[in-house]
C-alpha cells in the first residue's frame, strides 16, 4: 500500500508562490494540504469516520461516513482562519497570510471536483462532489499536470543559490508522481487507519519543501 498524497494539492502550494513570494513554500505547501493531514488525525482518534470500500469510485476507494471536522466548506474556512492566524502571528505579512488561507480553502475546490458527492458543506451536510474519481485515468492526469504545472511555476520564478541545483527538486517530483501512479493502480488499502497514518507522512513533503526553498532564491526581474 502507497501513500496517497494528493498531488494537485501539492500544485496549488507550488504555484502559489508566484502570489506570496516571500512566503516559505513549507507554509505555502501547507496550506492546501492541510485539511488531508486533519483528517488524518481524526480519523485516527475516532472523530471522523471512512471506511475502504472498493470501487465506490474507479480512483478511491474510500466511503466518507463524516468528514465534517476536517473536510466540510465551514470548517475548512475556520482552519484556513486558524492556520492564517498562526502565520500573521508569527510573519506578520498579511498578505502571505490571506494566501495562506486561500490555500486552505482550495481544498475544497479540488476535492469538490475530484469526489464523489460526499463534501459536505456545513458539518452535517448537504454533501456535494462532481466525481472526476470514477474516471481513473483522466483524473491521474489531471493531477499529474497541475504538479508538473505547480513546480514549473515555482522553478520560473526561484533559482538555486549559487552552487546549488534544482536536482533535489526534480527527484522529489518524480517521486510523487511514481508514487500516485502506484497509489492509483495498486490494491486498496487494507483499512482507512494505516491509510490515515500513511497520509501524515505528507508531513514529511512540507520540511522536504522548506529545505528545498531555503537553498533557493527568488528571481528578480
Ligand atoms: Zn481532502
Amino acid at each position: 500500500m502507497l501513500p496517497r498524497v494528493g498531488i494537485g494539492h501539492l500544485a496549488v502550494g507550488f504555484a502559489s508562490k508566484r502570489l506570496a513570494p516571500r512566503v516559505s513554500l513549507g507554509w505555502l505547501v501547507l496550506a492546501p494540504i492541510f485539511a488531508d493531514l486533519l483528517w488524518s488525525v481524526f480519523v485516527l482518534l475516532g472523530i471522523e469516520r471512512a471506511r475502504i470500500v472498493p470501487g465506490i469510485t474507479k480512483a478511491m476507494p474510500l466511503d466518507l461516513e463524516y468528514v465534517g471536522v476536517s473536510h466540510s466548506l465551514l470548517a475548512m474556512t475556520g482552519w484556513g482562519v486558524v492556520l492564517a492566524g498562526v502565520f500573521f502571528a508569527s510573519h506578520r505579512d498579511a498578505r502571505g497570510a490571506l494566501v495562506v488561507f486561500a490555500g486552505v480553502l482550495t481544498h475544497f475546490v479540488l476535492d469538490w471536483i475530484s469526489h464523489r458527492p460526499d463534501m459536505p458543506l456545513l458539518p452535517s451536510g448537504p454533501r456535494v462532489g462532481l466525481g472526476l474519481w470514477n474516471y481513473p485515468l483522466p483524473a491521474l492526469a489531471t493531477e499529474a499536470a497541475m504538479l508538473l504545472a505547480g513546480v514549473f511555476i515555482y522553478l520560473r520564478i526561484t533559482r538555486p543559490l549559487p552552487g546549488g541545483s534544482s536536482r533535489g527538486l526534480l527527484s522529489l517530483l518524480a517521486f510523487l508522481l511514481a508514487m500516485n501512479v502506484g497509489a492509483y493502480f495498486g490494491p486498496p488499502p487494507p483499512s482507512v487507519q494505516p491509510m490515515a497514518a500513511l497520509n501524515l507522512a505528507t508531513l514529511f513533503v512540507v520540511w522536504m519543501v522548506q529545505r528545498i526553498d531555503q537553498g533557493r532564491e527568488l528571481v528578480t526581474a
